[in-house]
């Protein structure tokens, strides 16, 4: 007979990562409402969730992550409007990292901490995405978190957090100070300073040089893209956050390995 330790230990072992999936789909669906209430003011608690266009109050039953949306077709069960794919989109998404971040990383703290993070980022890019705002509820407590998740084993290191964190709030102030002074107008908002601050946090310098250059690169050509193809003048700036927020979660995923491999290069 076994020995029940070992079982329970093997049980939890191999439960861990769908548990995190089912975890990960309501957080998700709780994402979504902070995505549409924080940059509004509202309680992310109450009231419950309506439909944007005819108001019906939307029941238990249609709130099941992702299911709800294919049961109903995408559509809203009194008028019939359609739902925005982005919900089931945002709670898949959302349950698939935190699947993917048990499974590579196991029953451990830090797993919990990086879900944390990719969620704070899929809310912020998204809200930056709609609103060009990032909002100091979610910017401030993480850059807290993020500092506070360094005293945990693994990188980073306290000091990398901490000296990570200074250096992106302050490389990021200097950029737009000097953005304003050259085009007159303002470039980066100071919710990009915190956010970079944030991810700095909690991924130390390395990592955060990553993301920044990443976030860059991806605007950057996104950019391209929008002028040549949908003739979208360089007059509108792509928000930064959004983009910082999905290198952050790339860089969560495969930073390491691409770090690996960058060093691998410099010493041959
Ligand atoms: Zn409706």
């Amino acid at each position: 007979m076994p020995d029940s330790g070992v079982l329970d230990t093997a049980l939890i072992e191999a439960s861990w990562p769908w548990i995190a999936l089912a975890f990960g789909l309501v957080v998700g669906s709780f994402a979504n409402v902070c995505i549409h209430r924080i940059p509004l003011r509202r309680s992310v608690v109450r009231p419950r969730s309506r439909c944007p266009r005819c108001d019906a109050p939307i029941r238990a039953w249609e709130n099941v992550p992702v299911l709800s949306y294919l049961a109903l077709g995408g559509r809203c069960r009194a008028c019939r409007g359609p739902i925005s794919p982005r919900y089931p989109l945002v709670e898949a998404a959302n349950g698939a990292m935190y699947f993917a971040l048990a499974w590579t990383m196991g029953p451990t703290p830090r797993a919990v901490v990086d879900m944390v993070f990719v969620t704070a980022l899929l809310v912020l890019s998204l809200i930056d995405y709609d609103h060009q705002l990032l909002p100091n509820v979610i910017t401030l407590p993480g850059i807290a978190m993020g500092l506070a998740a360094s005293l945990l084993p693994g990188p980073p290191t306290p000091r990398d957090a901490a000296l990570a964190a200074a250096a992106g709030y302050l490389a990021l102030f200097a950029v737009a100070k000097a953005y304003q002074r050259t085009r007159g107008v303002e470039g980066l908002g100071q919710g990009d300073w915190k956010m970079t601050a944030m991810l700095g946090a909690f991924l130390g310098w390395q990592k955060l040089l990553l993301t920044v250059f990443a976030a860059t690169l991806g605007g950057t050509l996104v950019g391209l893209a929008l002028m040549a193809f949908g003739g979208r003048t360089s007059r509108h700036p792509l928000p930064l956050g959004t983009f910082l927020g999905f290198s952050g979660i790339a860089v969560v995923f495969v930073g390491q390995p691409v770090l690996d491999w960058y060093r691998g290069l410099l010493h041959g």
